[in-house]
């Protein structure tokens, strides 16, 4: 694998940071540290960048030296900043990147899942626009007699995130002990919680480092940050949603695709069942963009309404990927039977009102989404013209929805959770001249006119109607 130069290089994805704090208790399991020994035997970080310089591979030892190095500073930045750029040049082959990989997991917490029977299972998304999925995702699976143990992140730049968007619910808590996050799956058969504050300290620090030296698109370095945390989260399988397009670190599905190969690799070599699903991120997955209305959309799904839509279409695959991994069903037929039985029922309903009622949160949302906080205002964006949606630049319409409060730029910016975009049209959707496409909500108009100028701009309207996308292009085992 070769670190490829990516066209604009404009792919900025979410950090990891924004982590929370946790309590005492955590256990360590699973990962046992590398051998000591070497690090006194005169390893030397120039030789470590001459060689990545030189387009030779680097040793188990010899990543395990720089990650330990770097997490304890020992190894400063300048070094580890021209050794991000070296692989970023020469690329990691799949034994290179599983080591960093295991060096990243083992650098903090290993939550050990063991006192939940069964099997546990994680999904992540590596970041969208109106990509809600875990909301209706975690619930399902959970119905289905799934257990669920997710860690989640917050949104930066133009994606969101999902610890975000429960911080909308009046109340909710995303930061638990881990004792307590245990007993919330083993009563719930699902929480998504905060990731521990020592959760893969490597990868904040990397992660950082990474977003000033422009060597965060890399497909080994995006793989390594994102499986570290999965493994080091303690889930026996794992089911990553691998996004492409306009609003996806990948725009091409060819490189969602060898992302997608490279971290199922990385995952079954770490002895966890993983599967990756690629899924078109060409326009926002579902019509909410912005904190509580994407929670008010999941709940909407999970109520019975938006029957077919694409956000639907992806969390029931997703869904039926995870009750697999798990055990539960054996093919797809079974598990979007038994889906489908678990929201027509309420039973998925009820799952997500009572994990947020554990986690502090007011679970009558759940009924009446109308509790969550509300934008003061709203208005309409139009179609300048008559056609079909054409193209949505899904970056810019998750920059836009950023700019009305929506998201965050840098790390420390609070969100307006009430704030957001709901889209009335998808791609291939004829319009007429002056219809909504749009709805903006907002509190504060400071950003209002550059947040529909960029919006508008992203959105192309054509006489011919445009040919249609694959909602899933393909899955990695
Ligand atoms: N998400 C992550 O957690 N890390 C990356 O490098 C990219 C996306
Ligand atoms: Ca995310």
């Amino acid at each position: 694998m070769s670190g490829k130069k990516r066209g604009d290089g404009s792919a900025r994805g979410p950090a990891a940071g924004g982590a929370v704090g946790f309590g005492p208790g955590l256990r360590r399991v699973r990962l046992a540290a590398a051998d000591s020994s070497h690090y006194t035997c005169g390893m030397h970080v120039i030789d470590i960048l001459r060689k990545k310089r030189n387009g030779v591979s680097l040793s188990r030892e010899e990543i395990d030296f720089v990650v330990r190095g770097y997490v304890n500073d020992t190894i400063p930045d300048y070094q580890m900043a021209a050794l991000l750029m070296a692989v970023w040049f020469r690329g990691m082959n799949k034994e290179e990147t599983t080591e960093l990989t295991l060096a990243m997991a083992r650098s903090g917490d290993q939550v050990d899942l063991s006192a939940i029977p069964g099997i546990k299972v994680d999904k992540h998304s590596t970041g969208g626009v109106a990509d809600t999925t875990t909301l209706v995702v975690a619930p399902l699976v959970a119905a289905c007699g799934g257990r669920v143990a997710k860690m989640s992140g917050r949104g930066l730049g133009h994606t969101g995130g999902t610890l975000d968007k429960l911080e909308s619910i009046p109340g909710f808590s995303v930061n638990q002990t881990m004792d307590r996050f245990v007993e919330i799956v083993a009563d719930c058969g699902l929480a998504i919680i905060g990731q521990t504050a020592n959760l893969v300290p490597a990868d904040k620090k990397l992660y950082s480092l990474r977003d000033v030296t422009e060597t965060v698109d890399n497909i080994s370095l995006i793989a390594s940050s994102i499986m570290s945390k999965k493994i080091a989260s303690g889930a026996d399988a794992i089911v990553l949603d691998v996004k492409t397009g306009s609003g996806a670190f990948m725009r091409e599905p060819r490189d969602a695709s060898e992302l997608a190969r490279t971290m199922v690799d990385i995952g079954q070599l770490a002895g966890r069942r993983t599967l990756a699903l690629v899924t078109d991120m060409n326009q926002p997955l579902g019509n909410a963009i912005g904190n509580a209305l994407e929670v008010e959309e999941a709940i909407e799904i999970l109520q019975g309404k938006h029957r077919g839509s694409d956000l639907t279409t992806v969390s029931f695959a997703l869904a039926s990927q995870m009750l697999q991994a798990c055990g539960i069903c054996s093919a797809e037929d079974e598990a979007l039977a038994r889906l489908d039985q678990a929201l027509a029922s309420g039973a998925a309903l009820e799952r997500l009102a009572r994990m947020i009622e554990a986690e502090g949160g007011e679970r009558r949302v759940c009924d009446d989404p109308t509790l969550l906080p509300r934008a003061r205002r709203s208005v309409e964006v139009r179609a300048p013209g008559g056609g079909y949606i054409a193209r949505m630049d899904t970056q810019a319409m998750g920059i836009s929805a950023l700019l009305l409060g929506a998201g965050r730029e840098k790390k420390e910016d609070r969100i307006d959770p009430a704030v957001g975009i709901w889209l009335k049209k998808r791609l291939g959707d004829r319009v007429e001249r002056d219809e909504p496409i749009a709805t903006f909500h907002m509190n504060n108009e400071s950003s209002l006119e550059e947040a529909i100028r960029r919006f508008s701009a992203a959105v192309a309207i054509t006489a011919e109607k445009p040919q249609t996308l694959p909602l899933i292009y393909g899955k990695v085992e």
